[in-house]
């Protein structure tokens, strides 16, 4: 059980600090932005990143919303930072419809560009006030979701969960030791809703709203498997997907990865989800070298080696800021590289 073999394979190694061009972190859990000082110290490690802009997916609204806003503008780093708004799930009912999108309004005159993440509590187990669980696809939630293609604001959705974390946990399950740490995360319990209703009920809703504008966290679950992914956004042209988290996928099969990015280089932004400044250089060195056999940064999400893509600079910057400065048009248009 102590077996950890040391490899002793000399590869060239290209560690990649600072990404080639300016990225904006579309899936950003920074720390609340409520004071100078936070925003400070964020700017000192994105400027050493080459992170140009964090956008906060971090579901705030309201009040709150409005204090994070007031300090941004007021700072000398405006251009760095942008909100989403959050929308709250609990208690769905006939009415409920028309009060979300009377405070998403109020949220984005504010000036949120858009909302997220809205969370994977949504789908897994928020319940309507009769105890059922809400479906992601409820009827209540559709004037909503319309309203977003009106306000031409992007809706930024976490749905589900790795597959694994539906399968029994036993020696197969490829995130055992995840699962073994963080019980709270297994999903394999009679009764609870399955990976694949999940994905159903998700694809129905992106189905029922072709004019609103979605962008999936971690890939939609499916850079498992990119027949999948390319299925999704083959069927729905209004989906784009976001690679916070799975980084581990894409890096263990670099070529149809890249093949993948190149043919889909409109559909895919960067985010990075959990804010560990040190982990970003990971997510550039898969995107922009052809190093081989290196080390991932968390073992419970991969217990396998990496490889870059070596993706070129015309897909890069579409993936690091031209695609997000598209679907997100409340961002800084200014200052960007051709
Ligand atoms: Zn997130």
């Amino acid at each position: 059980m102590d077996y950890r073999p040391r490899s002793t394979l000399v590869a060239a190694q290209h560690l990649v600090p600072k990404a080639r061009f300016p990225a904006i972190d579309i899936h950003g859990h920074p720390p609340a932005l409520t004071s100078l000082e936070t925003l400070n110290s964020l700017i000192a490690d994105m400027d050493r990143l080459n992170l140009r802009m964090i956008v906060s997916a971090n579901n705030t609204s309201g009040e709150r919303l409005t204090r994070m806003l007031q300090t941004i503008n007021a700072s000398p780093h405006k251009d760095r930072f942008r909100v989403l708004a959050g929308i709250d799930f609990r208690n769905v009912d006939p009415g409920w419809a028309e009060r979300a999108i009377r405070q998403l309004e109020a949220d984005i005159n504010a000036g949120a560009v858009g909302v997220g993440e809205i969370p994977k509590s949504f789908g897994l187990n928020i319940q309507k006030p009769d105890g059922s669980r809400l479906r992601v696809d409820d009827p209540e939630i559709d004037p909503l979701w319309d309203a977003f293609a009106r306000l031409d604001v992007p809706v930024f959705i976490h749905t589900a969960e790795p597959q694994e974390f539906f399968q029994p946990l036993d020696n197969h399950n490829e995130r055992w030791l995840e699962l073994a740490l963080f019980p709270d995360r297994r999903n394999n319990q009679p009764g609870h809703v399955t990976f694949d209703e999940l994905m159903t009920e998700r694809n129905n809703m992106f189905r029922k709203h072709p004019k609103t504008r979605f962008i999936v966290a971690h890939f939609g679950w499916h850079a498992n498997d990119l027949a999948k992914a390319a299925a999704l956004l083959d069927q729905f042209p209004n989906v784009v997907v976001e690679v916070g988290a799975i980084l581990y996928d894409l890096g263990r099969q670099p070529r149809a990865a890249h093949d993948f990015f190149v043919k889909y280089q409109d559909r895919i932004l960067f985010g990075k989800d959990a804010y560990q400044p040190e982990e970003y250089p990971y997510y550039w060195r898969v995107f922009e070298t052809a190093d081989e056999y290196f080390d991932y940064y968390r073992d419970y999400h991969a217990f396998w080696k990496l490889y870059g893509m070596n993706l070129p600079d015309v897909v890069l910057k579409k993936l690091y800021y031209q695609n997000a400065l598209r679907v997100v048009k409340g961002l800084p248009r200014a200052g960007w590289p051709q």
